[in-house]
């Protein structure tokens, strides 16, 4: 008798298109040269190619909800009629145009607003739009979409599963006006999900997947008591529940999610697989197990066998209670891995995208069921390839091996002192007090791009591309010393992502054509695939440093990404630890800081932007995550001589809880963003003596508005009166490359202008 065959299905499939189709649309529909209704139409295609390719993979049910023109979480937010007052939405069904100004503060139609806030979809780099809740805040049913979805896939002959944000993940993520508590929202939210349970019901929806990740996170006692209430009155109506947790571990939330009356679990397997036979074990005799066996973070092919080995028991218990889906929403993953013609076979042989990951659910759940001569053969070949992958030459360099092994504490340790480096260090530059600088970029000009894509497509040859390189420079270097400014930056010319460059030379790393994931809105990344053992071959960027630093007798700051934002940015390597992987990234970046500092680049910048969003979802991983990337930082820079400046940058305003992970970095200097918020963050100095020199940004390079002198004054006097006035850096606030020399150059003028004002005062 053969066995009972499992469920599969996934949380959601990636929307934007497998040439980004919607992204396309989108754009042009801003521009105003596409109609909505035609935007509506690349829409319908896109989900119906998305449906037709998962029931060609045989999923069981579809997940409708899943599509949405911006953001999954401002569809959810259009759903209940929470929109902003400033966005004077008269009630009634929310029209698109006024979804795109909260999503950007502006549409083909309607007054420009000032959007919603965007922020980081939990651990991922999807960004969506934060909830707003006024005072006196009410909800009501305000959109169709989700119910024509149901309707128009329906009408394609799937059976839909439809898939909502569930409403303690939606507040949790919102963001309340003051006297707003979250959880009394309940009262007049709740009869809003009521009603679209019942309208999923009347459609003849048998589920609804409704997430809920928060879950996975550390909740007060009151939001885990609130999982009972809410789930106690959703349960009552409408199709069963399939709650959703994915991105971690239930952990201390596990007791309260088990007893919930939901008809169904979805749990990560991949982040947390020792989840599985403990809810398995308590599981309702009525409930179903939708476990999130197959990585839906990340880019390889599973491996089966241990699967299998795990889940056989799980399928005798569960039988047809045990559903088997990706770990999350395929969203995080590119679409199909089908259309890489340029990636050699082997490479390709271990990777899995969306499309391809669904084809793995099937082959699991068929070999589950006892296998046929074609499963057999197709699991063989599976197994080949992680086998081939597990010995291959190209993945293990003992030399790398060897030499992380041997990476020791005096390795990560700079020789002397701050206070003895700083010594030396000033009487090197002899740099006048409040010393003026930049980020890094500077702006990436319609001849800067021309000349790097003629030089990818093999239209221009070398020298002329280092030519064009070398001009942008010599501007970039004339243009600083016109402005007086103290130290300078080559400006980056010659990258286009802060990331790729440096993957592209080095060894481990991978690049698709096609490998699109969307960070938000219409906007994709590509993030290069770390599959070896990472080093350099030749130096990366020490010709143009030294070409730059030969036109000015300034000092010139040697520019490089960190080792954690590099590893932060990239699909990692699932077969060692992602410490593991960081240290090899440290390492080759050590050997350039060193050829750098040989070549007689004195200050040398090391960007860690990503260095806060790499922090675990919970709390009680976070020093082990700081100590690893701390770590990989030291490594990189800790090699030079006490009188080489080391510099680092980051972008974001909050850093009060990691501040002392900061000062661990031990870098000569960190430049970073304030400006938007007001030098809030110079309050975390308050309590924290922070020990080196800091460069708070004194202006928002995000804004179009030219920046006050008299205001960059006040900032910087302000930051006085927290730290000494001799280690305060003048600077903006993140990287110029997305702006215009026009608006560049009077910006950094009035900026060196208040320098210049800061020390007359002192004087
Ligand atoms: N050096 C980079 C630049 O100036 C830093 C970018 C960033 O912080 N994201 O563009
Ligand atoms: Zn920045």
């Amino acid at each position: 008798m053969s066995r009972q065959i499992s469920v599969i299905h996934s949380l959601g499939f990636p929307r934007i298109g497998a040439r980004r189709e919607l992204k396309f649309a989108l754009e042009k529909y801003w521009r105003d040269e596409l109609g909505q209704a035609q935007l509506q139409q690349v829409a319908r295609d896109l989900r119906a190619r998305h449906w037709a390719q998962q029931a060609q993979a045989g999923l069981d049910y579809f997940t409708v909800g899943d599509f949405a023109f911006y953001d999954q979480v401002l569809d959810t937010s259009a759903m209940l009629g929470c929109v902003p007052a400033r966005f004077r939405h008269a009630g009634g069904n929310l029209d698109l145009d006024t979804a795109f100004r909260m999503a950007r503060g502006r549409a083909p139609t309607g007054a420009d607003t000032d959007a919603c806030e965007m922020t980081k979809w939990f651990d991922t780099n999807y960004h969506y739009l934060v909830p707003e809740f006024e005072v006196g805040q009410q909800f009501s049913l305000s959109s169709e979409s989700l119910f024509e979805q149901v309707e128009e896939a329906q009408a394609q002959g799937y059976p839909v599963k439809a898939v909502i944000l569930g409403p303690l993940t939606w507040l949790w993520l919102g963001k309340a006006q003051s006297g707003v508590d979250k959880l009394d929202l309940l009262d007049s939210l709740l009869p809003v999900y009521r009603e679209i349970l019942a309208r999923l019901a009347a459609q003849g929806v048998e589920w609804l997947q409704i997430d809920e990740p928060a879950l996975v996170l550390d909740l007060p006692p009151q939001w885990q008591q609130a999982y009972r209430r809410v789930y106690a009155e959703l349960a009552q109506a409408g199709p069963k529940l399939l709650l959703a947790s994915y991105f971690g571990a239930l952990g201390d939330n596990l007791d309260t999610v088990l007893a919930l009356p939901v008809h169904g679990l979805h749990i990560d397997a991949v982040r947390a697989p020792e989840q599985l036979v403990e809810v398995a074990e308590r599981l309702g005799s009525d409930q179903v197990l939708s476990a999130g066996v197959i990585n839906g973070r990340n880019i390889w092919r599973a491996d089966l066998d241990a699967l299998l080995q795990r889940l056989q028991p799980l399928h005798a218990q569960l039988q047809d209670r045990l559903w088997l889906a990706p770990s999350c929403s395929l969203l995080h993953v590119p679409v199909d891995l089908e259309q890489e013609e340029g990636l050699d076979a082997e490479l390709g042989s271990w990777l899995a995208f969306a499309v391809q990951k669904l084809g793995e659910l099937d082959l699991l759940r068929r070999a589950l069921a006892g296998s046929s001569d074609a499963q057999v053969a197709a699991l063989t070949a599976q197994r080949q390839a992680l086998q081939a992958r597990r010995r291959s030459r190209r993945i293990h360099k003992s030399a790398v091996r060897e030499r992380a092994a041997g990476v020791t504490d005096a390795m990560a340790r700079r020789a002397c002192s701050y206070k003895e480096r700083a010594q030396k260090q000033h009487e090197r530059f002899a740099l006048p007090l409040y010393p003026t600088t930049t980020i890094g970029s500077f702006p990436q000009t319609g001849a800067i791009r021309k000349a790097r894509s003629q030089f990818r497509a093999g239209e221009i040859p070398g020298d002329t591309y280092r030519h064009r390189m070398e001009a942008a420079i010599a501007e970039a270097v004339f243009r600083q010393e016109k402005l007086g400014l103290d130290v300078l930056v080559h400006g980056e010319a010659e990258r286009n992502d802060m990331v790729e460059y440096f993957g592209e030379q080095l060894e481990g790393f991978a690049f698709t054509r096609f490998g699109w994931v969307q960070s938000y809105g219409s906007r994709c990344v590509k993030p290069p695939i770390i599959y070896g053992d990472v080093s350099r071959l030749k130096p990366m960027t020490v010709e143009w440093a030294v070409y730059a630093q030969s036109l000015t007798g300034r000092p010139m700051k040697g520019m490089l990404t960190g080792p954690v934002t590099i590893l932060q940015w990239s699909f990692v390597r699932d077969d060692q630890p992602r410490a593991e992987t960081c240290l090899q990234i440290a390492l080759a970046l050590r050997d350039e800081v060193l050829d750098l500092e040989r070549a007689g680049i004195g200050m040398i910048q090391i960007d860690e932007p990503a260095l806060r969003e790499g922090l675990p979802l919970r709390r009680a991983e976070w020093q082990d995550y700081l100590d690893w990337a701390v770590q990989a930082f030291r490594v990189t820079a800790a090699g030079v001589d006490d009188a080489t400046q080391i510099h680092t940058h980051m972008c974001y305003a909050e850093f009060n809880d990691i501040i002392e992970a900061i000062a661990a970095l031990d870098a000569d200097v960190i430049t970073i963003e304030t400006s938007r918020s007001q030098m809030e963050l110079l309050a975390a100095f308050e309590d924290y003596e922070y020990p080196n020199e800091i460069g708070p940004g004194v202006y928002d390079i995000h804004s179009p508005q030219l920046p006050e002198t008299g205001h960059m004054v006040s900032l910087l006097q302000r930051a006085a009166r927290n730290l000494p006035a001799s280690r305060l850096w003048v600077n903006p606030d993140c990287g110029l490359k997305t702006r215009r020399w026009e608006e560049v150059e009077p910006a950094l003028q009035r900026m060196v202008e208040a320098a210049q004002e800061l020390r007359q005062q002192a004087a």
